[in-house]
């Protein structure tokens, strides 16, 4: 006899990581190509000499800096074993029983409606706009009073695409102040939007509004797993109740400390990238691919049923993608060299004709 588990789990789609192929140019995470700076390095390599003990649960120098950083109190910064479980602490701290809805829009990122059955709580999904962007009148005429949560992921992940900020305020406005709505902003560092929408700003006289952004990304310690949550020190200590404790590891707490110092030149890195966002979307869109402007590290290919299809001739190809199901295929900005490898296998007379003939 095998124990008895939560029947409802078996609903729960598992989790998909990026492929990865010994060899093969990996564009399915969202990762950043280049190793930790020297003095993150430096500083992981010194905390592991203290490995024998627990971290501060608390994760005091980090939840400071941060402070500090983004100018605003202590009490309402708190750390995470990556965003993603702050995604899914939002959720317990909010939701209670099946009743409760957890809102987001679809498709978005994959691990809102996981975190969201894993809390016993419902998802009510909202589809895109055409344009594949959030439609935020329907997400806000979405809401109903079982509404304890909404999931706004700006840019949004896999598509790309950002709402503006007086977009995003008219938004917050039409929500009640009873629902606490998440910004994440996992890719806030790569928006070069002209109204550029700050989270953190917007959220300074909203106590309903809770930011998320990570280190996984523009910082790239996606293998440490530390993201953090900027919002009122009501729902920040209502986080640390759920927290796991000591999730957050010495490493992270340590390699995160010296990555936000040394920031101007992980930032200055998003600038190249960003460029390479522009020219291989330019190329994609002079090919006949209908990808919409993206403000994020990836660019997203709307390809339907052929998605998986697609992906299957990329890694044959040697690059390795995501498609999601029916939707379509979302594509990592690499080195140049990666992308060119791409851009060489999408632009080819016979790709060109079996997905987009
Ligand atoms: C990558 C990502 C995250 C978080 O990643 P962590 O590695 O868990 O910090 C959160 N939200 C979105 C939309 C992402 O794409």
């Amino acid at each position: 006899m095998t124990a008895q588990i939560r029947p409802d789990l078996e609903s729960i789609p598992a989790y998909t990581p990026g492929r990865s192929n010994p060899g093969a140019v990996k564009l399915a995470s969202n990762e950043t190509t280049v190793p930790p700076l020297p003095a993150a390095a430096k500083a992981i390599a010194e905390a592991a000499e203290l490995a024998h003990r627990y971290p501060d649960n608390q994760v005091t120098g980090l939840r400071t800096a941060l402070a500090e950083f983004l100018g605003v109190g202590f009490e309402h910064v708190a750390v995470g074993c990556g965003s993603v479980a702050l995604c899914q602490e939002l959720v317990q701290i909010t939701c209670a029983s099946p009743s409760d809805e957890v809102l987001f829009a679809w498709r978005s990122f994959e691990a809102y409606p996981i975190v969201t059955k894993v809390g016993n709580a419902t998802a009510v999904q909202v589809p895109l706009t055409a344009g594949q962007v959030h439609d935020l009148d329907a997400l806000a005429a979405a809401v109903t009073e079982r509404t304890k949560l909404i999931f706004v992921c700006n840019p949004n992940n896999p598509t790309g695409t950002a709402v503006g900020k007086a977009e995003l305020v008219r938004f917050l406005d039409a929500v009640p102040s009873h629902v606490l709505v998440v910004l994440d902003e996992a890719y806030y560092e790569y928006v070069r939007l002209a109204d550029h929408p700050d989270g953190v700003e917007i959220g300074r006289t909203r106590p309903n509004v809770v930011v998320l952004r990570t280190f996984s990304k523009a910082y790239g310690l996606a293998g440490l797993r530390v993201g953090y949550a900027v919002g009122d020190p009501a729902v920040i200590t209502a986080l640390l109740k759920v927290h796991i404790p000591f999730s957050v590891n010495r490493l992270a707490q340590a390699a995160a400390i010296a990555s936000l110092e040394a920031r101007h030149e992980l930032l200055d890195r998003t600038d190249l990238l960003v460029t390479e966002r522009e020219r291989v979307r330019d190329a994609l869109v002079a090919a006949g691919y209908a990808v919409p402007p993206s403000e994020a590290n990836f660019v997203w290919l709307p390809l339907g049923a052929r998605s998986a299809e697609f992906g299957e001739a990329s890694a044959s190809a040697g690059v390795l993608v995501r498609p999601y199901g029916t939707d379509g295929v979302r594509v990592t900005i690499g080195d140049p060299h990666e992308n060119d490898l791409f851009l060489s296998f999408a632009g080819a007379p016979e790709v060109l004709a079996r997905f987009l003939g």
